[in-house]
């Protein structure tokens, strides 16, 4: 099994003999309260035919939420409502790309994603297969996609992950739990209202929250650091003290962490995330632990590599009166510590930019399942 996050080594942004990658952003953004509501007239120009639908992929948390009568339905468009209780399957891609060639003569106009990391994340896919033969696990590694996706657009409805600006998507596949980091994955416009995340509840508005976080912290104390990641990763951190660490408003709170999302995104797009994540795929891939609170549970051990950042982790946890579940690993085999280090040491680029070039010798298998013994 392999896994990744977004580089794939150092050499590619730091060896002078290596060309440097020329990464893409989202072309276009709108921000603000109530912006949902322009998603329609967003979409009208793309709109290629009545023949050309547009589909809409919904955390199916909205079923029976005003959202879902907002979303800008026209012609035949397709609506569908998808649980966000697992994360992203490859087959799970091509069984919705199956359903949308079979059910349309015609390509989609495009792909619209609604919901957390997760629906942003089966969108990016879907709209790759859209264009591109295959399975989605053919996909997995980098720069493997041949063809351009359909238009897509996400639209966030919990602020952390940094999935609206990045160029991967994280899914499972039979193999390996593996991004489609490529060119194309990167959304074609996003829509951010963080009315939106009104209804997020407090546990795991936290645990999304601290995605972000730990990005910042382990983009900003890695060795891939660069001014480019650091002046993103500086902003999403400080926009994170204000949302954990004072009193500001819930409104500008939630403004402010939607922003901290996008910032943290971009800055681990040119850097690189560390332990905490390589750490949370191991016990993603063993527990099916998801990703925000699987940081979360790691995070809170890794004072030694993290000091400043796992002490301001719990003045955050204090202050947000959240309680982490404890003895996740308590009960686990030998046989279950070997299969999570095997992943979480699978990770090298990450290992790379916090540990450096001699991180083997720092982060031994022996090291790495004491801590898991602490979760
Ligand atoms: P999520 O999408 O998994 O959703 C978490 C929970 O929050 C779900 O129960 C969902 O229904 C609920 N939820 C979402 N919005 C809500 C709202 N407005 N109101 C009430 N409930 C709401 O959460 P996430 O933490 O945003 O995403 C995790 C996923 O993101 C993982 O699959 C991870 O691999 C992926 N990820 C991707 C990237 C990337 O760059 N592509 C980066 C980090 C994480
Ligand atoms: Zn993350």
């Amino acid at each position: 099994m392999k896994t990744d996050y977004n580089l794939k080594s150092k050499e590619t942004i730091s060896n002078k003999n290596t060309s440097y990658r020329n990464f893409p952003m989202v072309p276009r953004v709108i921000f603000g309260k109530g912006s949902f509501s322009q998603l329609g007239e967003i979409l009208l120009p793309k709109r290629r035919s009545s023949e050309a639908p547009f589909i809409f992929l919904v955390d199916d948390f909205f079923e029976d939420h005003q959202l879902a009568q907002k979303v800008p339905l026209m012609f035949k468009d397709e609506l569908i409502f998808i649980s966000a209780l697992e994360e992203p399957k490859t087959q799970q891609v091509d069984a919705l790309v199956a359903r949308i060639r079979e059910q349309f003569d015609e390509l989609p106009s495009g792909i619209v994603g609604i919901g957390g990391g997760t629906l942003l994340d089966l969108a990016k896919a879907v709209a790759i297969m859209l264009n591109n033969e295959g399975l989605a696990q053919d996909y997995q590694g980098w720069d493997l996609v041949d063809r351009p996706s359909v238009y897509h657009v996400g639209v966030p409805t919990i602020s952390g992950t940094g999935a609206e600006v990045s160029r991967t998507t994280v899914l499972l596949g039979p193999e390996k739990k593996l991004g489609i980091n490529s060119d194309f994955t990167t959304f074609d416009q996003v829509v951010l209202d963080p009315d939106l995340t009104l209804t997020v509840p407090k546990e795991q508005w936290f645990y999304t929250g601290m995605d972000c976080f730990i990005h910042c912290i382990e983009s900003l104390n890695g060795t891939y650091l660069n001014a480019f990641s650091k002046s993103y990763g500086e902003k999403a951190l400080e926009l994170c003290k204000e949302v954990f660490l004072t009193d500001i408003s819930e409104e500008e709170s939630r403004d402010q962490l939607m922003m901290a999302s996008w910032h943290g995104g971009m800055s681990i797009a040119y850097s690189q995330v560390g332990i905490a994540h390589a750490m949370s795929y191991g016990l993603s891939y063993l527990l099916g632990t998801k990703h925000g609170i699987g940081n979360c549970l790691v995070f809170q051990h890794l004072g030694e590599f993290y000091p400043e950042g796992v002490h301001l982790f719990k003045q955050m946890l204090e202050k947000q009166n959240i309680q982490m579940p404890k003895g996740i690993c308590a009960n686990l085999t030998q046989s279950d510590f070997d299969t999570m280090v095997h992943v979480a040491l699978g990770m090298e680029p990450l290992w790379e930019n916090a540990l450096g070039p001699d991180w083997r010798s720092i982060m031994t298998p022996e090291r790495l399942q004491e801590l898991y013994a602490k979760i």
